[in-house]
């Protein structure tokens, strides 16, 4: 019957289907494309099928994470025993994290229960500490055991609204995005912001003129870190008068910042009335390593309201936490310890050829000691091991011999080739 009505183009059971119209949205099949046929003419176009697909997706999403985050939220212990496996050292920061992290999701359970006579406040958290040397990957880590959305952003990339560059409520978009546009889940998600530093103020002096990604940013950020609702633009890039928002209510969303603050050092040492590093006597590069990072550890806000940052913006970060350079020893354990090392990775590689990969003692050190020169902290490895293997693994695959290979510091320095023209005898450390 429905074939009828078809003006003359020649009906037959095709064309018939063809008039069809999706029984959810209401297109017909010339603009849906193909559908899917349910019992009693019903028919589902493949874009609905889509969208219940992704209704179904995180509603299921929602009920697990509800109850993996907010059900039993784990202890601190438990969360520092998980950042262990993959981060190495860094134990107050890990302490100080954990700490914030379970007390955050504890106040968001409580808050639904309605047991709101105490007021507990957000504690959003800084991370001071060196380049390379563990804060991102903390948040990354930690986010990934409590299984709810994380983004990071870069606090240099952002602007003032007017201005060229990324509105600061990109930084929400990011969130969303990770929680596949589940605003509810978003809401209670955790965003790291990178080099927080590098919107500060260099000196204290105060300008009149408004500077592009200085105080207006930290305006900005304020707002979103206390607590607000924001308007997101779906698209993300520059905001369009004309352009839908999204509301996001910032309040429970948990913010993590990470700065290098190079020089903040100098500022801690002036005010706790210590002498300059290693001008008028030898120092090695470990002493200057433990004299940082022990200096670090006693950060201040008012140090960081001197280096540059407002003191709103410091007042909104109520947890400071140092994290410590990475010394040769922190470099070694980083290469071996957790379970995605780069040398445990070599290793596998190795293993897949049925081979296998050692490192002596010497060469581990030579490596980290390479890396350290390289100012950026654990970052630097993957390079200097790259560096020197790069020629092996390009003939790994090939080599029919299986045999144990080893690499010795003069493999790390390039004097000597992991695969030699001729059977070597194995170097011992
Ligand atoms: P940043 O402190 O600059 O945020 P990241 O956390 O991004 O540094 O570290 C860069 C990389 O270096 C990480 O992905 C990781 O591989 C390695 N790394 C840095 N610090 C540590 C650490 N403490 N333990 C294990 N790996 C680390």
């Amino acid at each position: 019957m429905r074939d009828k009505g078809d003006g003359g183009s020649g009906g037959s059971g095709r064309k018939g289907r063809q008039m069809s119209s999706c029984s959810f949205c209401g297109k017909s099949q010339r603009e849906a494309g193909p559908m899917v046929e349910g019992p009693k003419d019903v028919y589902i176009c493949k874009s609905c099928v889509e969208l219940c697909h992704n209704i179904i997706r995180q509603e299921m999403r929602k009920a697990t994470t509800t109850r993996a985050v907010v059900g039993k939220t784990p202890t601190p212990r438990q969360i520092k025993e998980f950042i262990d496996q993959y981060v190495i050292g860094q134990d107050r920061a890990k302490k100080a994290l954990a700490v914030a992290v379970h007390n955050h999701y504890k106040r968001l359970t409580h808050k639904d229960q309605g047991e709101d006579d105490v007021e507990l406040e957000k504690s959003n958290i800084l991370m001071v500490g060196p380049t390379g040397c563990g804060k991102t990957l903390i948040a990354k880590t930690m986010a990934r055991l409590l299984n709810v959305p994380f983004a990071i952003a870069d606090a240099t990339t952002l602007t003032e609204a007017g201005y060229v560059g990324e509105d600061v409520e990109n930084v929400l978009l990011r969130l969303l995005q990770a929680a596949e546009y589940d605003l509810e889940l978003a809401q209670r998600g955790i965003i790291y912001i990178d080099e927080i530093d590098k919107i500060g103020r260099t000196t204290q002096n105060v300008s009149i003129t408004r500077d592009v990604s200085g105080e207006g940013v930290q305006q900005a950020l304020l707002k979103m870190l206390e607590g607000t609702t924001s308007n997101v633009p779906p698209q993300g890039g520059r905001k369009h008068p004309e352009q839908q928002y999204i509301q996001m209510d910032t309040t429970n969303i948990l913010f993590v910042c990470g700065g290098t603050f190079s020089g903040v050092v100098d500022i801690v040492s002036r005010r706790v009335g210590r002498g300059g590093i290693g001008f008028n006597y030898e120092v090695t590069e470990n002493t200057k390593i433990e004299e940082t990072a022990e200096l670090l550890q006693q950060v201040i806000p008012d140090d960081l309201i001197e280096y540059g940052m407002i003191p709103e913006l410091v007042g909104r970060l109520p947890i400071i936490t140092a994290l410590s350079p990475l010394d040769v020893n922190a470099m070694v354990k980083i290469l071996t310890e957790p379970k995605n090392a780069l040398v445990r990775q070599y290793q596998q590689f190795f293993k897949f050829e049925g081979c296998q990969l050692e490192f002596t003692k010497d060469a581990l050190k030579r490596i980290s000691e390479k890396a350290i020169a390289r100012d950026t902290g654990a970052r630097a490895l993957r390079a200097v091991i790259e560096d020197f293997m790069i020629d092996a693994m390009y003939d790994l695959p090939e080599r029919s011999k299986s045999g144990t290979y080893t690499v010795t510091p003069s493999v790390v320095e390039k004097k000597q080739k992991l695969f030699g023209p001729k059977k070597r005898r194995r170097e011992s450390a």
